[in-house]
């Protein structure tokens, strides 16, 4: 297949889910972007009728506008999961964001992103080995580092290991893993990107490299299991790698953190104190709505004494995304923030002392919005609150 039939058939795969859209306006009402804007073209539905649009003629080519378009939108899912004629707008929106990377319209700063990742095997253009600098300042260092063969291999993302603000969750995780005595290994430099920045700029075959590198990793490992902190590289492994592989299945069971630790802690002797906190949980939406792991962290959370949950009113498949999906706070940070700014209000309306998450992007976002907006209220990420109860 050339590179111009490829393209005409992501194209047409996208044509043929948009022809479905009745033009009703619902998905409007829980689109995180538009809801801030309130410019048409930020709504699904303008995204979708892009689509027909370039189909019928209107249209004659995409455009740097016709591409913005696109990618001011976080991939949240909100639109797809509500639309009562089954549109998979996210399909849509996917395969759209690849057909205008392969036309050169992928703009400059999430091209300048791949390049970084397709170079250093990292977000953050930093020498790959320095991926296990957060367990440096760790009283003891964790046991799974330099292990070379475990049961579990724990998968730490590229921000959580080179952002210092979210080194706490992996800081956090080993500890839990090295109290339960778990048998983990640390990838260290040989973990690269997931490459779901790759994918979702519509550059999936730039990450195929990524993916066969990890999951070799992974294997040379002798691991049984991959255990990740981030929801979107949890996405990724588990929804688009056996895919971008062309197997059924990987042989490895994928699981996020919050899924190891409900059952650590239901079936373990792990004695939790209590903290006697209000908190409320944002689901991240590539854990929850794409993903449906909605109650494994209210199972964690469930077992921590004193913790008083209040939910928030979207929750579970209805969450409100934390501005930081999409690529969108690299194209568009002050849509980034609002949509942020959206979601910390809505925990401080419910009165949590406390706004716990699941994911390391989804915890900076929110903390910056708390501190923009002075709001007084923590962000925390899950891992840390089960340490926390486990500490004496
Ligand atoms: S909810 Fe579905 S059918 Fe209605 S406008 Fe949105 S995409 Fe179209
Ligand atoms: S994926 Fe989210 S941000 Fe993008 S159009 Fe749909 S609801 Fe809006």
């Amino acid at each position: 297949m050339t590179g111009n039939e490829a393209v005409t058939d992501l194209q047409r795969s996208a044509e043929e889910e948009a022809i479905h859209c009745v033009r009703c306006g619902l998905c409007l009402s829980v689109c995180p972007g538009y809801r801030e804007s309130l410019i048409e073209t930020d709504s699904p539905r303008a995204r979708v009728a892009l689509v027909r649009a370039l189909k019928e003629g209107l249209l004659e080519a995409p455009t740097d506008g016709y591409s913005a378009a696109f990618f001011r939108c976080l991939l949240c899912g909100a639109c797809t999961f509500v639309c009562p004629s089954g549109v998979a707008v996210n399909r849509i929106l996917e395969l759209t964001r690849g057909e205008l990377a392969s036309l050169g319209l992928l703009p400059e700063v999430l091209s300048d992103l791949d390049a970084r990742i397709a170079q250093y095997r990292n977000i953050s253009a930093e020498a790959n080995e320095g991926r296990l600098i957060w367990a440096d300042n760790l009283p003891t260092p964790p046991t799974g580092m330099g292990k070379e063969r475990a049961e579990v291999a724990y998968f730490v993302g590229c921000v959580s290991s080179f952002f210092p603000r979210s080194y706490k969750v992996p800081q956090s995780l080993v500890q839990i893993f090295d109290r339960a005595r778990v048998d983990y290994a640390l990838l260290g430099g040989t973990e690269w990107c997931c490459g779901y920045p790759m994918f979702i700029n519509g550059e999936l075959e730039r990450a195929r490299d990524l993916i066969h590198h990890n999951v070799e990793a992974v294997q040379a490992m002798g691991a049984r299991k991959v255990v990740v902190t981030c929801a979107s590289c949890y996405h990724f492994w588990k929804h688009s790698y056996p895919a971008a592989l062309e197997v059924e299945d990987l042989g490895l069971v994928i699981q996020h953190a919050t899924e190891f630790l409900a059952d650590l802690l239901e079936t373990g002797n792990l004695k939790l104190h209590k903290l006697r906190e209000n908190v409320t949980y944002h689901d991240p939406c590539d854990l929850g709505r794409k993903e449906g792991v909605s109650e494994a962290p209210r199972r964690v959370l469930a077992q921590i004494p004193g913790l008083r949950l209040v939910e928030m009113a979207e929750n579970r498949d209805s969450s409100h995304c934390c501005g930081g999906g999409g690529n969108l706070e690299s194209f568009a940070p002050e849509m980034s923030r609002a949509v942020a700014r959206h979601r910390i209000c809505q925990a401080a309306e419910v009165g949590a002392g406390t706004l716990i998450s699941a994911c390391q992007q989804c915890e900076r976002t929110l903390t910056n919005a708390a501190r923009a907006e002075r709001i007084r209220i923590r962000v925390k990420d899950i891992t840390e609150v089960v340490l926390e109860a486990m500490e004496e």
